[in-house]
C-alpha cells in the first residue's frame, strides 16, 4: 500500500469539501480532497446563494464566472412565491425579487446557481490554489490519535489503497457522514420530518411563465405539497415533493409513489395536462437536526455532516459553506504553528450554535410553507431570511464579547454595527483612488479599521501582531484608507479615536469605541486570545522562538536599510493568495536556489486589476524583483516592482513585504 502524507485530509468533494479545499489552499495549506463520485455533483440541489457566500466566492476571485453562468441559467433577481399550480392560482409572492431590501448590506447580492454547475467552478479554483482534488476516492476507513489522523482511501477504479497521515480530518461527506458515524456522535432534533422525493423532469414550462421573474414555486394544493425549482430556457425542472393527500392529515412518506404518480404530481403542480418525461426520482429524508458535536479531536464535520435542514429557505449549502470558512483561517494558523490547537475549539463553539438557529428557522418555513398541518409545535418565530445570512453573532475564547450582549444567535444586520461576534459591515472606503467595500479589505488576514484618531491603537496593534506572528492589515482612515464618506466610524460604533480588530472570517473579534490608556496590553491580550493563547503562553512562546526565529531572518542581513534590492530569476511556483494584495512568488536564482517572495502590496490593490494572474505570469519565465529593504532585521520591503523579462512591467508597489520564508 503506497503512503501519502497530508495537513488536512477532507472526506467528502461535493459543495462544502470543496469549499474547504479552495479556502485552505487560500490560506496556504494544501488539502487532499477525496470525492467517491466520479466528478462534480450530477444533481442540482441547492441553488439559492446568498450574500455571505457570495462574498466567500468573491475573496476567491470567481464571483463574475459565478455570476454569469447564474444569469445564464436563471433569471437574476428571480422570486419566490406561493401557488396552488404554475398554471392556476397565485397564493403568495413570498419574496418578489430576491435582493428586495438587501442590496445596500454587501458589495455582492443573492442569486441562483445550482451545485453541478457551481462546483466544476470551485475544483478548478481550488486546485489552481494548491488543493489535491481526487474523484472516484473514498475514504475506507480512519483513527485519530494525539498526533494526527491515519487514514485509508482507495481508488474506486483500479481498487488501488493508500494510506494517508493527515494533521486532521474534515468530514463533509454528507447527511449520512461515516465520519460522524465512526465517531459515534448523534444528530438532535425534530427527526424525520417527511420522507420526501425529488422528481427530475423535462416539460414544455416557459408558456406557464406568463413574464413572471420565478425561481422557485411552492405549491400547495390539494393533491401536495411541495416546489418547482426552474432553470432556463424553462424546458426542465425539478419538483420536491414532501406530502401528499388531504392537507389536514397529509401522507409525509412520499418512497412508494410510483412513476405514474409522480407524473400525476407534476402535472398538478404545473396546472396543466402538458407532455412531462421524468429523468430521475430521488428520495431523501427531510430533517432539521444538528449532531451534538461538531470536532472530535483532530477530526471536524462540516456541512450536512453537522447539520441537516428542509431546502426552505435555501440556507442548507449556505451554512456548510460559512463552517469552511470558520473553519479554514483557524486550520491554518495551527498549522503554520502559529496558534496554539486550542484556537479550534472555537470552531464548535461559534458554528454549532448558528447551526442550530438555522436548522430551526428552515424547519419554520417548511411549516409555513410546505407543511402547515405541523404549526406551531416545536416552530421557532419567523426571522428575517438577511438575520440569518448576515446578522449570525459568534461567541468563543477569540471573541471579545462587550458586557450589554444579551446573547442572541442573530440580529438585524444594520443594527450590528461592529459588535464583536458580528460580521463586519459593508461599508464603501477608498483605496489606490479606488472605491472597495469593507469585505473586500478582509480577505485572508486580521485586520485593524480604525478612526483618524486612533494612531496608539494602530501601533499597538502593530506591535502585538507582530508579537503573535500575525498578518494583520491597517485601514485608518485618512491615512492607510479612504474615507470619503465619514462612514466607516459610525458603521463599526467607533469614535474617530476607536478601532475594531477583524479576523480573517470576516467577523469582528474585538472593539474599542474609543482610545484607551492601556491600548498595548491590550491589545497583546487581544491578539495572544486570536492566536489561541493567554498573553503570558504567548509571551513565553516568542521568547522560546526568537532565537531561531532570528536565524530564519538571517536572510535579510544581506540587504541594508533603504538598499534598494533586485532579485533576479526564474519563476518556479506562482500562488495568487489574495486577488486583492499578495501572492507568493518562489523564484529560482542563477545558483538554483529557490526563494519564496511573499510580494504584498500595501495598502492593497486589486492585483488582479493590474493584470497579475497566475496565467500572466508563467512558471519558467524570467522575472526581477525590485525593492526597498526599510529596516534592517525585518523582513519589510518597500518600492516593490515585478517585471518580466520581455520588459512588461506588472505592478510597482508602494510597499511591499517579503518573509525571508524559503
Ligand atoms: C431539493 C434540495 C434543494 C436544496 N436547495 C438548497 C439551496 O437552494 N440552498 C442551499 O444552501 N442548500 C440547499 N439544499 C441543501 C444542500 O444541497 C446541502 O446542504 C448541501 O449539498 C450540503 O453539501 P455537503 O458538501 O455538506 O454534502 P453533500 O452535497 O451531500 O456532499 C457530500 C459528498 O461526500 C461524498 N462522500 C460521502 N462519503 C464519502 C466517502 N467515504 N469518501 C469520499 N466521499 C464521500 C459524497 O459522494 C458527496 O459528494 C437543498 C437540498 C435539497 C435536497
Amino acid at each position: 500500500m503506497t503512503e501519502h502524507e497530508t495537513p488536512v485530509l477532507v472526506a467528502g468533494g461535493s459543495l462544502v469539501g470543496m469549499f474547504s479545499a479552495a479556502l485552505l489552499a487560500r490560506h496556504g495549506i494544501t488539502p487532499l480532497v477525496v470525492e467517491r463520485h466520479p466528478g462534480s455533483a450530477i444533481h442540482p440541489r441547492a441553488a439559492m446563494i446568498y450574500q455571505r457566500t457570495m462574498e466567500i466566492i468573491r475573496g476567491l476571485g470567481i464571483e463574475e464566472p459565478v455570476r454569469q453562468e447564474s444569469y445564464r441559467r436563471f433569471e437574476p433577481d428571480g422570486a419566490i412565491m406561493s401557488v396552488e399550480s404554475i398554471a392556476g392560482n397565485e397564493l403568495n409572492w413570498d419574496i418578489p425579487t430576491l435582493n428586495e431590501f438587501v442590496k445596500d448590506l454587501s458589495p455582492t447580492e443573492r442569486l441562483f446557481i445550482t451545485q453541478n454547475a457551481l462546483e466544476p467552478m470551485l475544483a478548478p479554483r481550488a486546485r489552481a490554489l494548491g488543493a489535491d482534488i481526487r474523484f472516484n476516492t473514498e475514504l475506507v476507513s480512519f483513527a485519530h490519535d494525539d498526533g494526527g489522523v491515519s487514514a485509508v482511501i482507495r481508488d474506486r477504479a483500479t481498487k488501488a489503497e493508500t494510506r494517508v497521515r493527515a494533521a486532521y480530518l474534515i468530514g463533509a461527506d454528507g447527511n449520512r457522514s461515516a465520519v460522524r458515524q465512526r465517531l459515534g456522535i448523534a444528530m438532535r432534533g425534530r427527526g424525520v420530518l417527511s420522507r420526501s422525493i425529488t422528481i427530475y423532469f423535462r416539460a414544455d414550462i416557459a408558456p406557464l411563465m406568463r413574464g413572471r421573474n420565478l425561481s422557485v414555486i411552492m405549491v400547495r394544493n390539494a393533491m401536495f405539497r411541495g416546489f418547482f425549482r426552474l432553470e432556463k430556457p424553462f424546458e426542465s425542472a425539478f419538483l420536491v415533493v414532501n406530502s401528499v393527500g388531504d392537507p389536514s392529515s397529509p401522507v409525509s412518506d412520499t418512497w412508494s409513489l410510483s412513476e405514474d404518480q409522480c407524473l400525476g404530481l407534476v402535472k398538478s403542480g404545473l396546472g396543466v395536462d402538458t407532455p412531462v418525461t421524468i429523468d430521475s426520482i430521488q428520495k431523501w429524508e427531510c430533517m432539521a437536526d444538528v449532531a451534538d458535536r461538531f470536532r472530535e479531536g483532530r477530526v471536524f464535520l462540516a456541512g450536512d455532516a453537522a447539520h441537516l435542514m428542509p431546502p426552505y429557505g435555501g440556507f442548507g449549502g449556505n451554512t456548510g459553506i460559512q463552517d469552511a470558512h470558520n473553519l479554514a483561517w483557524k486550520l491554518s494558523l495551527v498549522l503554520k504553528g502559529v496558534a496554539d490547537p486550542a484556537l479550534l475549539g472555537t470552531y464548535e463553539d461559534e458554528r454549532r450554535p448558528v447551526a442550530a438557529m438555522t436548522a430551526a428557522q428552515a424547519h419554520t418555513r417548511y411549516v409555513l410553507r410546505g407543511a402547515p398541518h405541523l404549526a406551531p409545535q416545536g416552530m421557532a418565530a419567523f426571522i428575517n431570511d438577511a438575520h440569518i445570512d448576515l446578522g449570525y453573532r459568534y461567541r468563543s475564547a477569540a471573541i471579545f464579547t462587550e458586557a450589554d450582549d444579551d446573547g442572541a444567535v442573530t440580529e438585524d444586520p444594520r443594527q450590528m454595527r461592529g459588535r464583536p461576534g458580528t460580521r463586519l459591515p459593508h461599508v464603501m472606503l477608498e483605496r489606490d483612488g479606488e472605491r472597495v467595500s469593507s469585505i473586500d479589505l478582509v480577505d485572508s488576514g486580521f485586520a485593524l479599521f480604525a478612526g483618524p484618531l486612533a494612531g496608539p491603537w494602530v501601533e499597538a496593534a502593530g506591535h502585538a501582531a507582530r508579537d503573535a506572528h500575525l498578518g494583520c492589515q491597517v485601514f485608518q482612515a485618512g491615512a492607510t484608507v479612504g474615507d470619503p464618506e465619514g462612514a466607516l466610524c459610525d458603521a463599526v460604533g467607533i469614535s474617530p479615536s476607536g478601532a475594531v480588530l477583524v479576523r480573517p472570517d470576516g467577523v469582528v473579534a474585538w472593539r474599542s469605541a474609543a482610545a484607551a490608556a492601556d491600548a498595548r496590553p491590550t491589545m497583546a491580550r487581544v491578539c495572544a486570545a486570536m492566536v489561541g493563547r493567554t498573553v503570558a503562553i504567548a509571551l513565553a512562546l516568542i521568547l522560546l522562538t526568537s532565537a531561531p526565529m532570528r536565524a530564519h531572518h538571517s536572510f535579510s542581513a544581506e540587504y541594508d536599510a533603504n538598499q534598494p534590492i533586485t532579485l533576479q530569476g526564474q519563476i518556479a511556483r506562482i500562488e495568487l493568495v489574495n486577488p486583492h494584495s499578495w501572492l507568493y512568488l518562489d523564484v529560482k536564482g542563477a545558483d538554483g536556489k529557490v526563494t519564496r517572495w511573499t510580494v504584498e502590496m500595501a495598502p492593497p490593490v486589486n492585483l488582479m486589476r493590474r493584470g497579475v494572474t497566475e496565467t500572466t505570469l508563467v512558471v519558467g519565465e524570467e522575472v526581477g524583483v525590485d525593492g526597498y529593504r526599510a529596516r534592517n532585521g525585518t523582513p519589510v520591503v518597500s518600492g516593490r516592482q515585478i517585471r518580466t523579462a520581455d520588459g512588461r512591467t506588472l505592478f510597482t508597489s508602494p510597499s511591499a513585504t517579503a518573509p525571508p520564508d524559503q
